[in-house]
């Protein structure tokens, strides 16, 4: 009796993982076809400057509306399209998108892009990355690429000299999620960083968590110590925000100022009518 029931229970979890694993696989054949079915767009967010609250650009943040399952967050899809290769088309698309909408605004404002290690290893990432400015008109400077340092650890001399030719043209590089995975200080000395941005995760226990404080000063050190500005992300209260103008951080981002959400919601800030999000028309956020 035993016997059945193992037989029985171990039937079931094959069936469970074939499901799991049927699931998987739609999900990596319906990626390599959202860009072609339209279901791709970009959300945007405003970055401040802390001291007068005006927007010195927008991060880019990639939304899939699958047309069954409806929105799927990037942080289930983006692991996905990095394992199959499709990050290479999706990222290219996400570049052109974001250069191309950034070059249409009457302010110089910046732009910033995600970028997954699978296309900085890749060969034509940095060829890809100048065609686009030619092709799109943005000054490069206004071009901002977010690098997660996890993306660096697989081979440092390599990533190293990608950024140093990205560089080279002119673009600026953002180490993205600054204190969470492989961080380590030498990183930050030995790439050509312009920006470190704290992660969230940090910001969110800063008033109700010491530890958590203690890591933002510490960062924010370390950025004046290197001279580099310091953005903390995932900004969602006046006292968070308070917190991290005593502590002279630079620039913000968070729903707090603005959640992601379609350009046109900023439109009297990328059209120059106001410079601030108190402003503007801050709808829903573009649904993750
Ligand atoms: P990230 O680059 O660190 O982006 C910040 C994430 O925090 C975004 O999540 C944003 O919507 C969210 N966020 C912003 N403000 C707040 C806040 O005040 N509170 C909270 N709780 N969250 C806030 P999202 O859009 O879901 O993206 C998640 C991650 O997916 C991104 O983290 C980035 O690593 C990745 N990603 C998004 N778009 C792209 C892309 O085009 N390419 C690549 N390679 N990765 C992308
Ligand atoms: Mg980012
Ligand atoms: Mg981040
Ligand atoms: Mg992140």
């Amino acid at each position: 009796r035993a016997k059945t029931e193992g037989r029985a229970t171990y039937r079931f979890f094959e069936a469970e993982m074939g499901e799991a694993v049927r699931d998987r696989r739609m999900l990596e054949h319906d990626l390599r076809h959202a860009i072609a079915g339209n279901q791709m767009k970009l959300a945007y967010q405003p970055q401040e400057d802390i001291q007068n609250g005006t927007v010195i650009g927008f991060e880019a943040l990639l939304r899939w509306a699958h047309p069954v399952r409806g929105n799927v967050p990037p942080d289930i899809f983006i692991p996905v399209a990095e394992e199959t290769g499709a990050i290479l088309d999706i990222g290219e698309w996400v570049l052109r998108t974001a250069c191309q909408e950034a070059a249409s605004w009457k302010q110089p404002l910046t732009i910033a892009v995600n970028v997954s290690a699978v296309q900085i290893y890749h060969d034509n990432f940095v060829a890809i990355v100048h065609e686009i400015l030619l092709e799109t008109g943005l000054p490069a400077h206004r071009l901002e690429l977010e690098i997660t340092e996890t993306a660096l650890i697989r081979d440092f001399d390599r990533a190293l000299s990608t950024l140093r030719r990205i560089k080279a043209l002119g673009v600026h590089i953002a180490m993205d999620d600054f204190g969470t995975g492989y961080s380590s200080l030498s990183n930050l000395r030995a790439f050509p960083f312009d920006k470190i941005k704290i992660d969230g995760s940090f910001i969110k226990s800063v008033n109700t968590n010491s530890q958590a404080a203690a890591i933002v000063r510490a960062v924010l050190g370390l950025g004046r110590g290197l001279g580099l500005p310091v953005l903390a992300e995932g900004v969602e209260t006046e006292a968070e925000l308070q917190f991290l103008r005593d502590e002279s951080c630079d620039e913000v981002q968070g729903y707090l100022l603005g959640r992601p959400a379609h350009i046109e919601h900023f439109l009297d800030i990328t059209q120059g009518k106001t410079t601030t999000t108190a402003t503007a028309t801050i709808v829903k956020d573009l649904a993750a």
